[in-house]
């Protein structure tokens, strides 16, 4: 699987680390949420089958996180852009 980089164009899989679920979210008041609504957001994940966005870390490259949208049954990557940046959307 090649991982298209924003910062050094593509390069195989192996020179990344897989950062998890892109589409999670830190709940914006900790204290303010129950007890197991933080085990779900620590803990809890989907597994999807089909589209799905990911954080990647270029280990072995420029060390910048990237989100990566990726099929998960295929593994085709769609897009890929620096986390905090927006992938443009397709239609
Ligand atoms: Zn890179």
């Amino acid at each position: 699987m090649m991982i298209p980089c924003p910062h050094c164009g593509e390069r195989s899989h192996s020179e990344f680390t897989y950062g998890g679920d892109a589409s999670v979210r830190r709940p914006d008041d900790p204290t303010g949420v129950s007890d197991q609504q933080w085990v779900d957001y620590l803990y809890i994940r989907v597994n999807p089958r089909g589209p799905h966005r990911e954080y990647w870390h270029h280990t072995l490259g420029c060390d910048q996180w990237i989100e990566v949208r990726r099929d998960t049954l295929t593994h085709e990557i769609h897009d890929a852009a620096t986390v905090g940046l927006q992938i443009p959307q397709r239609s």
